[in-house]
């Protein structure tokens, strides 16, 4: 039974980090913390960019729950683990597949993986604090609503928008 219960911590660790992410990205990261993240939104000399300081500070959290975990409170473990997992993935789809950073040996295939990278491409679209969609990185919505949503963000600003086609 407690194996179960350890897989549904890690999985739900998992799950929120996601939407932890996601609101970090939208509310903190293109908003008072845009000063590290510009560098993410534009084009990047060298092998680390600024933004990279946050996977920094989300990496001490997984750490933290580590140790805490080792002390007694073994759910924080599997926090840690599903926090490490997350971070795993991130680094994937978001620096492997969808930013080239990681030689990664193939390009996204399937229905969903094509859709989370196209989506975080329109992310980019804007390379403005604001404006801009798509703030998930392993979950991501219909790539037509979010481009209706970026158009409608770019016409308020004033912008007209093109937005290339990602494949
Ligand atoms: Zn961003
Ligand atoms: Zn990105």
């Amino acid at each position: 039974m407690s194996v179960l219960v350890n897989i549904a911590i890690v999985v739900a660790s998992i799950i929120g980090m996601e939407i932890f992410a996601w609101a970090i990205h939208k509310y903190v990261m293109h908003g008072p913390g845009w000063g590290w993240h510009e560098s993410h939104h534009t084009e990047t000399h060298g092998i680390f960019e600024k933004n990279d300081l946050y996977a920094v500070v989300f990496s001490f959290i997984a750490a933290g729950c580590f140790i805490f975990g080792s002390m007694g409170h073994s759910w924080l473990w599997y926090v840690g683990l599903g926090l490490t997992l997350y971070g795993i993935l991130y680094a994937i789809v978001h620096d492997g597949l969808v930013h080239r950073r990681l030689p990664f040996p193939r390009k996204a295939r399937g229905r969903y993986m094509k859709r989370l990278v196209q989506a975080h491409r329109l992310h980019h679209a804007a390379h403005t604090k604001d404006g801009c969609v798509s703030f998930g990185f392993i979950w991501a919505e219909d790539v037509r609503k979010l481009k209706t949503d970026l158009k409608a963000n770019m016409a308020v600003r004033g912008q007209n928008l093109q937005i290339e086609q990602a494949d």
